[in-house]
């Protein structure tokens, strides 16, 4: 069976979708009723690798593309619409100098991608990390673009990263490397344009060197230019938690679902930096036992729980969670398939796939990370009934901060922690209700249930305002 037949099987059980009402076709009349590109793709790879070989023979933008096909193909989408949603508008790759400690001078690569600009500027974090790559940057453009339209948040999809491994850089290089790095991709930025946040190794500090070299260009402050700054510098209230706090909203919304007790459940977290190490607190603070974690040295477990507070302060002390007293050490293949109910990956793609998918023993799986699971495990853990709260959706809540902080920052206002938690609560709470509704109305799981809600919203609004010229 190849992979596209296996996504197609994702709802063999489901009562098949109505087809929504053809619209007069956006394209040319009478266009080719297939899609534009072959789906064809690599498959996972069947091998005795370990699961961090098999993360890396998969390719994230492949794997974006499976799963907007899967909803294209059940939206009955119109083709010229399909080839347009299929790929990225804008794709900038910049090769720049940076003078480092030593005096020698060193060039990296980075890119930003803009995926769609439908509904709104385009709005996506900046990675730094050694396994950067222009297809991981699509992919992570592209879920943007779903995830904005998901929650309903006026914005298209966008990300960037740089090919670093900033742990061996001195914080006066990574500062340089910022600077230069914005002033490279400034073609593509602006409040109004393209909005940077932080990701995976990039923090307020980053965010802060972003908008200070854009408005030194500008020649004038413009905070909106950059979310997740330090609050001093217009940062919103609850920002550093947000992401976390969505995906602890989306799971209790979940244990309600499959009558979990919250209070009496386990949880596992892969990935402890911010949206890990948060999510273990805020889900403590549910009454929740957080039993496992893990960063990229490697996790610890503890059956009868481990002491949050401990644990970051463990962290601080010694660069890594490993060697925490009282806890085992265990690596992060290990903690994907520890007992617990709740399972969070928060850290990098690919981490459950066709290979540990049939291991996993939890009853909720909260991506907090974009792209953990291949479109091969969602089907596994589907046909197990697993409830997945897709990324998408589950690690929305940075975002949806992210535009009040911008919708802040062009006002020149400042709301309280409670506004804007109150508000975001909101927002994700109605994401997930719509989104579990439409899982539920067509038997599908929440992956598919969500890409039909944003591909939909998406397509919508592209078809709305037409083709240019
Ligand atoms: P971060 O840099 O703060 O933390 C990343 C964590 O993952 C660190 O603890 C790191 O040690 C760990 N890690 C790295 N490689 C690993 C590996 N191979 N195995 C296990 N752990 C590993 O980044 P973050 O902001 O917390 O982002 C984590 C994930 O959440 C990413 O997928 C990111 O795209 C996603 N996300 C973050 C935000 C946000 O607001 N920060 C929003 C949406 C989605």
């Amino acid at each position: 069976m190849t992979q596209r037949a296996i996504l197609d099987a994702d709802c063999e059980h489901a009562t098949p979708v109505a087809a929504p009402p053809r619209r007069v076709p956006w394209g040319r009349p009478g266009d080719d009723p297939q899609p534009a590109v072959a789906k064809t793709a690599q498959p996972e790879v069947a091998s005795p690798m370990t699961t961090e070989q098999v993360a890396a023979h998969i390719n994230p933008w492949e794997v974006a593309q499976w799963q907007f096909d899967l909803a294209a193909d059940k939206l009955n989408l119109d083709p010229g619409l399909r080839r347009v949603l299929r790929q990225p508008r804008r794709e900038l790759t910049v090769h720049f100098p940076v003078k480092m400690d030593d005096g020698s001078v060193q060039v990296f690569t980075g890119y930003r991608v803009q995926h769609n600009l439908g509904r709104g500027p385009a709005k996506g974090g900046i990675r730094y990390h050694q396994d950067v790559t222009l297809d991981e940057v699509k992919a992570l453009a592209m879920w943007m673009t779903w995830k904005c339209a998901v929650v309903g948040i006026p914005y298209g999809g966008g990300k960037g990263g740089v090919i670093v491994d900033p742990k061996k850089l001195s914080s006066k290089e990574v500062e340089a490397l910022t600077r230069r790095f914005t002033t490279e991709i400034e073609v593509l930025i602006g409040p109004e344009r393209d909005i940077p946040a932080p990701d995976v190794n990039t923090n307020a500090q980053v965010m802060a060197w972003m908008m200070d070299t854009y408005s030194m260009h500008q020649g004038y402050t413009v905070p909106g230019v950059v979310t997740g700054k330090p609050i001093s510098l217009g940062g919103s209230e609850g920002r550093n938690e947000a992401t976390a706090r969505g995906t602890v909203f989306c799971i209790i919304d979940a244990a309600r679902e499959v009558s979990l007790d919250l209070a009496s459940a386990t949880v596992a977290i892969q990935g402890f930096g911010n949206a890990g190490s948060i999510a273990a607190r805020l889900i403590a603070e549910e009454g929740a036992t957080v039993v496992a974690v893990s960063d990229s040295t490697g996790g610890i477990h503890k059956p009868d729980g481990l002491d949050i507070s401990r644990v970051v302060a463990w962290k601080e002390e010694h660069g890594t969670v490993q060697g925490f007293p009282g806890a085992k050490d265990i690596t992060n293949a290990e903690i994907l398939e520890v007992s617990c109910d709740v399972l969070i990956p928060a850290a990098l793609e690919n981490q459950i796939t066709s290979r540990n998918a049939g291991r996993i023993q939890a009853r909720i799986v909260a991506e907090a990370a974009n792209g953990p699971s291949t479109p091969e495990a969602d089907l596994e853990l589907f046909r197990r009934g697993v409830f997945m709260i897709p990324d998408i959706l589950c690690n929305a809540g940075g975002v949806t901060v992210s535009y009040f902080e911008w919708v802040q920052d062009l006002n020149r206002d400042h709301w309280s922690e409670q506004v804007v938690n109150e508000k975001l609560r909101g927002i994700m709470t109605r994401a997930f209700a719509e989104t579990l509704a439409i899982a539920k109305r067509d038997q599908c799981d929440m992956r598919t249930a969500a890409y039909l809600l944003a591909v939909q919203r998406v397509a919508d609004a592209t078809a709305m305002r037409g083709l240019y010229p």
